[in-house]
C-alpha cells in the first residue's frame, strides 16, 4: 500500500472525456489494491492558451515535475490552428516532453482476439501479436548536427546527421532489456549496420550491454527486413529497440496491426517523471458525442502503473479488465463491426472500472 501523486493534463477535444475514464480506472485500482492516488489537474495546450496565453504555463511544468507520473489526454484542435507557431498547443506538448527529459518512447501493439478483424492484416497472421517498440526519442538524425540546406542551384544540398553516442545507446538498450524481463525476455535490436557506421556502433554497444542481461535473448535485424517481418510474422517479436527515425516509422507500422487508434497507449520514460498518453490526438470530429474510445487511455493507465510506478500486479489488473470489457461485447463506434451495438465512452469506462474493482 502506498500513496502516489498523479498529475493529470486533460487537454483539449476528447482529452477530458478519455482522461476522466483513465482517472476512474486508476481510482478503481486504488480501491482494489489499497493504494491512494491523489490527482492534481494542470493545463496545457489550447486550454492553457485560452486561460493563460501560453500553451505550457510554468505551474504545469513545476507541478508535473513534483508528481510521481503524468497522465495526459490530448491537445490541439481547429480553434488554435492559426495561432503563432510558438503558441500552438503542440509547441506546449513538445516543450513538456523536453522538460521531462524522457528519452525512451514505449509503444505497445498487442492484438486482442476480439478485435482480430479490425486490422487490415489477416487474423491468422495477427493472432497472439504482442510487440513493444522501444524508440530512442531525443537523439539520432532528428537532432544531429550539422544539419541544414545550403549551396546554389543544382548543387544546393539538404543534409542531416545520424549520430549516437555510446551513453545514449546504452541507456535506451537498458530500458529495452529491463522491459523484456517483465515480458517474454526477447529483445530485437533494429539498425542498418550493413550501411551506417552509427548503426555499427549501435549494434556493438547493444551487444556489449547484453552481457549484463544473460537471461534475455538478443537478436539483430536490419530495419528494412524488420518492416517486412512486422507484417509477415509479427508474433516473432517481443521487444524491439531502435533509434529515433527507425522507431518513428516502425512504431506507426506496428500500431496499425491492432486496427484502431482508439486502443493504442504510449509512454515516454527515462526522466524523473514518466509521461503517459494515448497515441491518438484530440479528435475534434467526435468531441462531446460520447463516441471516443477510452480504452487507449485506460491501457495508458496500465502503462503508468507498470512502467511509471512499478506496480506490476496492478497493471495486470487493468490489462485484464480491458480484455474483459472487450469480451463482454462493449464497443465504441471505432471498434464496432457493422450491426454491433454501440456503447458510450462512459459505459465502457464504467465497465472497465467495475472489472478492476471486482478483481481484487
Ligand atoms: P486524431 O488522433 O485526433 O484523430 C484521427 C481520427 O481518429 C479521427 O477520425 C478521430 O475521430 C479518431 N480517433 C482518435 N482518437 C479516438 C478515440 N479515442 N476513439 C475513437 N476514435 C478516435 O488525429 P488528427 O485528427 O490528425 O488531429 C486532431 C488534433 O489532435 C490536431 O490538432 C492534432 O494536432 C492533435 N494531436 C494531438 C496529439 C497529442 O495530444 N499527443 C497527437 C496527435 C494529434
Amino acid at each position: 500500500m502506498a500513496a502516489y501523486t498523479i498529475s493529470v493534463i486533460h487537454g483539449d477535444g476528447i482529452g477530458p472525456e478519455v482522461c476522466a475514464e483513465g482517472v476512474k480506472a486508476l481510482k478503481a485500482v486504488g480501491a482494489a489494491c489499497g493504494h491512494s492516488f491523489a490527482f492534481t489537474d494542470y493545463l496545457a495546450g489550447g486550454a492553457a492558451l485560452d486561460k493563460h496565453g501560453v500553451p505550457l504555463p510554468p505551474d504545469t511544468i513545476k507541478g508535473v515535475k513534483d508528481s510521481h507520473a503524468l497522465l495526459f489526454g490530448a491537445i490541439g484542435g481547429p480553434k488554435w490552428e492559426k495561432v503563432a507557431h510558438h503558441l500552438k498547443p503542440e509547441a506546449g506538448l513538445l516543450q513538456l516532453r523536453k522538460e521531462l527529459g524522457a528519452f525512451a518512447n514505449l509503444r505497445p501493439a498487442n492484438v486482442h482476439d476480439e478485435l482480430l478483424d479490425a486490422s487490415t492484416i489477416k487474423p491468422e497472421v495477427l493472432k497472439g501479436t504482442d510487440v513493444m517498440v522501444v524508440r530512442e526519442l531525443t537523439g539520432g538524425i532528428y537532432f544531429g548536427t550539422p544539419r541544414g540546406i545550403d549551396g546554389e542551384g543544382a548543387n544546393r544540398k539538404g543534409y542531416n546527421t545520424e549520430v549516437y553516442a555510446v551513453y545514449e545507446i546504452e541507456r535506451i538498450a537498458k530500458v529495452a532489456f529491463d522491459i523484456a524481463r517483465l515480458r517474454r525476455k526477447k529483445v530485437c535490436s533494429v539498425d542498418k549496420a550493413n550501411v551506417l557506421e552509427s548503426s555499427q556502433l549501435w549494434r556493438d554497444t547493444v551487444i556489449g550491454l547484453h552481457k549484463q542481461y544473460p537471461d534475455v535473448e538478443l537478436s539483430h535485424m536490419y530495419v528494412d527486413n524488420c518492416a517486412m517481418q512486422l507484417i509477415r510474422n509479427p508474433r516473432q517479436f517481443d521487444v524491439i529497440v531502435t533509434g529515433n527515425i527507425f522507431g518513428d516509422i516502425l512504431s506507426d507500422e506496428a500500431s496499425m496491426l491492432t486496427g484502431s487508434i482508439g486502443m493504442l497507449a504510449s509512454a515516454s520514460v527515462g526522466g524523473p517523471v514518466g509521461f503517459f498518453e494515448p497515441t491518438h490526438g484530440s479528435a475534434p470530429d467526435i468531441v462531446g458525442q460520447e463516441k471516443a474510445n477510452p480504452l487507449a487511455t485506460i491501457a495508458t493507465v496500465g502503462m503508468l502503473l507498470r512502467y511509471g510506478l512499478k506496480l506490476t500486479a496492478e497493471a495486470d489488473l487493468v490489462d485484464r479488465a480491458i480484455r474483459q470489457v472487450l469480451s463482454s461485447g462493449l464497443r465504441t463506434p471505432d471498434i464496432a463491426r457493422p450491426g454491433e451495438r454501440i456503447s458510450t465512452t462512459r459505459t465502457v469506462g464504467d465497465a472497465a472500472a467495475a472489472a478492476i474493482r471486482a478483481a481484487r
